[in-house]
């Protein structure tokens, strides 16, 4: 294939099939028009990456990303754009608990991913003499330089005491990056913590107090954090991949990337087949590990960095409990688990990280046969997880499940879905990775990169990303078409 097609008719690639690379080619399609051919280049077989909604027991089961923040426009909007918002649901009033130090209670509210204004915001998860040290914490001198960063749970044990990280930040950290606070950076985790600091905070908590003031609603009245679709996230992938009017390539992973005279040569491959790919703009919406390797030969110091960003592995592992058995289950929207945290048999602690009791939290999940429940399990490190049988893992999930809530019912339904390298980890100095890859894209005329490796894991970050990209490509391939009609109508042949 070559990219020579007559002037105004441009050919794009899309590398990734995830919410980034679709979104990034729903928008390039509108700005570039019907004309454009959008090429959207996915490894596996199937469309969404980390979005995936499953048949469980009837009812729809998202088994990668459940839902999405309210408070950023960038999901919503899309979700409203596209026409889905009649389609919109909010999680019930049942709250989120959290399991550590052996008591399972009510998961504090007023914290920045776990970081509170004040000692009594974690006052019920705490033992005394772990609220007495976080109540010490301004007393503590900090020595910030603006714009340095630190690994969020070695600052908060200095200075808060380990109880403070290990019942509540880690468990937090560990459900959105599936990470540990020890290795997390707070610059990327907590951006907002960390720029109150260099605004002259005193402490962690000052920190964290300033922000909470900040996002406190002035109405009052509480409104919904998170938002999900009726029938599952795999709706916003199908509306996304027809609104973008593409022509999906699935089953052959992007090899590598070349410059080319007037473009860029995509090197397609799998082990029986090849293939490549010439095309005016590429936008590269992969993660780390696909990143690195495809910008290893026109972009190494895009690439270095790229690999300067681990990914962490993990599993979701879906229950369809019977009605009667499900109810039994406390009125709570989930447990967070600690790690580490003693199950029945003291050497042996829980392998679940997560329970979201999605009957529960739903009500749009609900049926009258059964009860979802959705365990996720698997931190950074601990790629043995995906290694056991799906049939070990059910197992394990439901002696958690026992052991936390007393259900034992046989499910009448199961599913395994296994994220090997699905969340990418922020370590401290992350910002600085993403900025040394980004200065090199940019000078790349006609390439640009999206996704949960830049500027936040969750999918309105993934979403901002994917629309900034199209946005970089659709402004150069406007340029070269206006410098294309300047010059008779004849650049890209
Ligand atoms: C289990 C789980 C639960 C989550 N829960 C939430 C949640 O509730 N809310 C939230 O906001 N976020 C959540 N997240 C995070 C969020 O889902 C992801 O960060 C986001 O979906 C990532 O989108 P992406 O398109 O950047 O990457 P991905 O979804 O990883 O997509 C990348 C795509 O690129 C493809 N690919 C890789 N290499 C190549 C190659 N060489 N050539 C071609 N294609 C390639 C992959 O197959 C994949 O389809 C969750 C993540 C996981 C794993």
């Amino acid at each position: 294939m070559s990219s020579a097609e007559p002037s105004g008719v441009r050919r794009v690639a899309v590398v990734g099939g995830g919410i980034s690379g679709l979104a990034a080619a729903y928008r390039l399609r509108t700005l570039l028009g019907p004309a454009a051919e959008i090429v959207l280049v996915e490894g596996s077989r199937r469309l969404g990456g980390a979005l995936r909604t499953v048949e469980l027991g009837g009812v729809a089961l998202d088994v990668g990303a459940e839902a999405f923040l309210l408070r950023r426009p960038e999901a919503l909007g899309l979700v409203e754009e596209l026409g889905l918002g009649a389609q919109l649901r909010y999680p019930t009033p049942a709250a989120p608990t959290v399991r550590s130090g052996g008591r399972t209670v009510a998961l504090p509210t007023r914290t920045v991913l776990g970081l509170p204004g004040a000692a009594a915001d974690v006052a019920g998860l705490l033992s005394a003499p772990g609220v007495a040290r976080v109540a010490e914490e301004p007393t503590v001198p900090l020595r910030w330089e603006p714009g340095q960063d630190a690994a969020v749970g070695v600052l908060l044990r200095e200075r808060a005491g380990d109880e403070l990280v290990d019942r509540l930040v880690d468990p937090l950290l560990g459900g959105v990056y599936a990470g540990r606070a020890d290795a997390l950076g707070l610059r990327a985790t907590l951006p907002a913590v960390a720029t109150a600091l260099d605004r002259g905070a005193g402490s962690l908590l000052a920190a964290a107090s300033t922000v909470l003031s900040v996002s406190r609603r002035p109405s009052g009245g509480p409104s919904p954090v998170f938002g999900t679709l009726h029938g599952g996230l795999s709706g916003l992938v199908d509306a996304l991949a027809a609104a973008a009017a593409v022509r999906p390539r699935l089953g052959l992973p992007a090899r590598g990337l070349a410059r080319t005279a007037d473009g860029w040569r995509l090197r397609l491959g799998s082990t029986t087949q090849t293939a490549h790919v010439d095309v005016d703009a590429v936008l590269l919406a992969v993660p780390a590990p696909a990143l690195r390797r495809l910008l290893a030969d026109p972009l190494p110091i895009a690439s270095a960095a790229a690999a300067r960003v681990e990914v962490a592995s993990c599993a979701v592992v879906g229950l369809a409990l019977p009605l009667a058995a499900g109810q039994a289950l406390p009125e709570a929207s989930g447990v967070l688990v600690a790690a580490g945290e003693p199950s029945k048999k003291p050497e042996k602690p829980l392998s679940v990280k997560a329970f979201t009791f999605s009957g529960r939290k739903w009500a749009h999940a609900r049926s009258e046969r059964v009860l979802l429940v959705r365990a996720s399990l698997g931190r950074h490190g601990e790629a043995r997880v995906l290694r056991r049988e799906d049939a070990e893992l059910i197992d394990a999930v439901r002696a958690d499940l026992a052991a936390l809530t007393g259900v034992t019912a046989v499910p009448v339904g199961t599913v395994v879905a296994r994220w090997g390298g699905g969340l990418p980890q922020y370590a401290p100095g992350h910002l600085d990775a993403v900025a040394a890859l980004e200065r090199d894209v940019a000078g790349s005329a006609g390439l640009a990169v999206a996704g949960a490796t830049l500027h936040g894991v969750g999918l309105p970050a993934c979403i901002a990303t994917a629309d900034a990209a199209a946005r970089r490509i659709a402004g150069y391939l406007t340029g070269v078409n206006a410098a294309a009609e300047a010059h008779g109508g004849t650049m890209g042949s």
